[in-house]
């Protein structure tokens, strides 16, 4: 397999250059011009972080890749989906207010901030998966389906369910609808967990296909009438509804998010940018962020995100390790991710991505 570019700069800084300069440098220096942005609506895809987390990339950064884009002709906005679980990003309305609250306004990033998917998660585009070997079609937010490129711009940590948080995480699991979440993490179709279930009966209430039944003032649902649309998920205020995580092992999860990702940049351009800071051990859609587990290493783009997540990985494998971090309380192993999360692996991801065709897992690491 012919090898990716990915390129690569330390957070190093001189009295000229400061980091969001640094970063427009790497960004041109990994050819970010060839792609035509005269006039092109450009979805900046990202995670705006959970509340109470600390840990996601700075607003600062996307303004760069922002002021960047706009220098080019292009129309960027940044953007997200709507999350399955209960918390600060579940709503269009409650994402925003969050995304707010993390300093991604117009004003700091310098554009609007779009939520891909609509006001409950359900504004979905199906799109066909080449080579799809788990997903034929993949639910996709609308928004980030519409625009005409996409770049990404990541925070590279660690992940309960996929091991790495990196690019093909943020594209895949990402960009997918409640509907494309829910496929991802289980066959599409929600599990009621008796215990959670006050029997409030607010699902009840939204579900189209008669699925749901109420008993013994617990929700009930019939799997075989239920539609995997995802809507019951949204509004139930305990979280008791929710697929069933690890049904079929994570690497199913692990694989379906690779085909994700693939039918969201098949067809049009793409292009990836990660960040390797503050590397927790979990997602940013925790609403903590635990104590780094590697230092700071740097900024990365290229065009091939399964190379970029393979660097990023490789990075943080080859720097020393922190301690006074939840490293003290795992047992170690030679992986650092596999070590802090052994239940995921994250090489099943990357691998499926490399033989769907998504990206290499050869890379020449070019530091600028
Ligand atoms: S996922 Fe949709 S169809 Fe299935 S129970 Fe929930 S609301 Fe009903
Ligand atoms: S919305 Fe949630 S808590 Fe309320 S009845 Fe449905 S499953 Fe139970």
């Amino acid at each position: 397999m012919k090898k990716s570019a990915v390129y690569f700069t330390t957070f190093r800084t001189t009295y000229t250059e400061n980091r969001t300069q640094k970063l427009q440098r790497l960004l041109k220096r990994a050819g970010i011009e060839s792609i035509d942005f005269r006039h092109k609506l450009v979805a900046i895809k990202m995670h705006f972080g959970e509340r109470g987390n600390l840990a996601f990339i700075r607003p600062n950064y996307a303004r760069a890749v922002v002021e960047l884009v706009k220098s080019l002709g292009g129309k960027p906005f940044l953007t997200d989906c709507n999350t399955l679980y209960v918390g600060g990003r579940g709503n269009t309305v409650d994402h925003l207010e969050t995304a707010d609250l993390n300093g991604f306004t117009p004003l700091t990033v310098g554009c609007h901030v779009i939520i891909a998917d609509g006001l409950k998660g359900m504004d979905e585009v199906l799109v066909p998966v080449p080579n799809g070997k788990y997903v034929k079609e993949a639910k996709i937010g609308r928004t980030i389906m519409e625009a005409d490129v996409l770049l990404t711009l990541t925070h590279f940590k660690g992940h309960e369910a996929m091991g790495i948080g990196g690019a093909v995480k943020n594209i895949g699991m990402g960009c997918g609808s409640r509907g494309g979440k829910l496929e991802m993490h289980s066959d599409g179709k929600p599990y009621v967990d008796p215990e959670t279930c006050i029997g409030c009966g607010m699902c009840l209430k939204v579900c189209a296909h008669g699925a749901l039944a109420m008993a013994s003032r617990k929700m009930t649902i019939n799997r075989g009438v239920c539609a995997g649309c995802g809507r019951c998920v949204g509004v139930c205020p305990k979280g008791a509804l929710m697929p069933q995580w690890g049904e079929q092992g994570f690497s199913v999860l692990d694989y379906k998010t690779a085909e994700y990702a693939l039918a969201v940049v098949t067809g049009r351009p793409h292009f990836h940018i990660s960040l390797i800071s503050d590397v927790s051990p979990n997602c940013d859609c925790h609403a903590e962020n635990d104590a780094a587990v590697v230092p700071d290493i740097g900024m990365l783009a290229s065009f091939d995100p399964v190379a970029l997540d393979l660097a990023c990985a490789d990075l943080c494998q080859r720097a020393p390790r922190l301690h006074g971090t939840v490293l003290d309380e795992v047992e170690e192993d030679g992986d650092l991710f596999d070590s802090i999360h052994p239940t995921t692996h994250w090489r099943d991801a990357m691998e499926h991505a490399v033989e769907i065709g998504l990206g290499s897992d050869r890379y020449d690491l070019i530091t600028i």
